[in-house]
């Protein structure tokens, strides 16, 4: 069997090591620097409440592909969960995504699905024609009384510029739904692992061809133990920098404790600009099968990434963009590594695309040998504007 490494015990790297791993053609060593696996999707239950916690932020698994959904539901039991955000601002409390209620509740009004889309249009800002931004594009597409209470305050925070310096790209993916409909997500399927995240990827590993070595980071000097190496985590981070460094956008999670129910919803938004954090997450309710009496909330605070941060957010601003471009060039003359997940090919991606795109990558690799013919250097192509995620309320 051939040796193959691979670097992070994520989605990522964790399917590409089962698949490798089941072909019965590889032997598979699964580095990870932290003393975990599941990556960021890490869940630890909380001694003092026993609540379930997602330790590095809330993750609702959702996705409309039938082949990972059947993938994830092979190694885990999920819990029926639908995420509904609400909004904390100074003219009340909302329901997200912007929707029916949130529009008669905010106007004070009683206007069916038709009534609102034509109310909404005359809110709009007809003057931009091209939208050169994400302020243009909301003011364009909603107007300033919605745009300053929903949108200002929250994008400012989470991304530490001012709306205008990002791209409008991002605001037009934003749903605003003219129905009743609050959830936060579109996808045929949505739920929870009931044992945790960390426990279905313990699953997905624990394969006799696979090996996992917590603690340790992998270095490219290891690459010569092996055929070929899947790196998962920062492109920039394989380079040891050495052209500077990608930014990201890191978090800060401050805990507090409570008993009873802190604010009687898994997460609600702070939209307002004077406001320090951009949410708190309450994790009980994240498992509405079960029963706490204490409660655990975070509240989320967003600011650039300095060294030893953990990355969460790629900027992906015109200079991250020029600078990837040439960390994109180096990986593709790298031989014998391939480039996978959210951090080595720096795009924000959720659970289910790092899931299908490591699946669809492992199709790809399997009848081909890695020496003669080579694999990918990337699970997706890196170099397209994706859109980060959280933009705005
Ligand atoms: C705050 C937040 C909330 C999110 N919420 C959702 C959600 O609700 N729903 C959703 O679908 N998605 C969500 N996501 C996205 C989700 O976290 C990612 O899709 C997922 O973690 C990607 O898996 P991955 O394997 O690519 O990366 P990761 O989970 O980051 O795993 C990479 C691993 O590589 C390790 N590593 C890095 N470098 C090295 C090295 N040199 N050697 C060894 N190990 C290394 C790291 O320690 C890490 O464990 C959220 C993301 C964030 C930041």
């Amino acid at each position: 069997m051939k040796a193959i490494a691979i670097a992070g015990a994520g989605f990522a790297g964790a399917i590409m090591a089962r698949e490798l791993a089941e072909s019965g053609k590889y032997r598979v060593t699964v580095f990870d620097e932290r003393d975990h696996v599941a990556g960021n999707c890490h869940t630890v239950r909380d001694v003092a409440t026993g609540v379930m916690l997602h330790q590095y932020g809330p993750h609702i698994f959702h996705t409309s592909r039938e082949d990972v959904w059947q993938y994830v539901n092979r190694f885990a039991r999920f819990g029926p969960y639908t995420n509904r955000v609400k909004a904390v601002t100074r003219r009340g409390v909302f329901s997200l995504p912007l929707n029916l209620l949130t529009l008669n509740q905010f106007f004070g009004k009683q206007m069916n699905p038709t009534e609102a889309q034509e109310f909404v249009s005359r809110l709009g800002d007809p003057s931009i024609r091209e939208p050169r931004n994400f302020e243009e594009q909301a003011l364009k597409m909603m107007g300033r009384e919605l745009y300053a209470t929903f949108f200002y305050g929250y994008t400012k925070k989470q991304w530490g510029v001012e709306p205008t310096e990002l791209p409008a790209s991002i605001l037009q993916r934003l749903p605003m739904r003219f129905n009743y409909d609050d959830n936060y997500y579109n996808s045929k399927y949505q739920g929870i692992p009931v044992d945790g995240y960390t426990a279905l990827v313990e699953r997905i590993l624990d394969h006799r061809n696979i090996r996992v070595r917590l603690n340790e980071r992998f270095v490219p000097e290891l690459k010569r133990e092996f055929v070929h190496v899947f790196f998962s985590g920062p492109m920039d981070s394989f380079f040891e920098y050495r052209l500077g460094r990608l930014q990201y956008r890191t978090l800060v999670f401050e805990r507090f404790e409570d008993k009873g129910d802190y604010q009687g919803n898994s997460v609600i938004n702070y939209c307002d600009e004077d406001v320090p954090f951009t949410r708190i997450s309450e994790h009980k309710h994240f498992a509405p099968w079960e029963q706490h009496e204490g409660t655990v909330c975070f509240r989320e605070y967003s600011k650039l990434m300095a060294p030893g941060d953990l990355p969460y957010y790629p900027v992906r601003l015109a200079e991250d963009k020029a600078l990837l471009k040439q960390y994109v060039a180096l990986a593709r003359d790298e031989k014998r590594v391939s480039f996978i997940g959210r951090l080595g090919t720096y795009r924000y991606l959720d659970m289910h695309v790092v899931i299908g795109e490591t699946l669809d990558l492992a199709r790809e690799c399997l009848p081909r040998d890695p020496l003669r013919q080579g694999w990918p250097a990337f699970s997706a192509d890196p170099s397209p504007v994706a859109t980060p995620a959280r933009s705005a309320a």
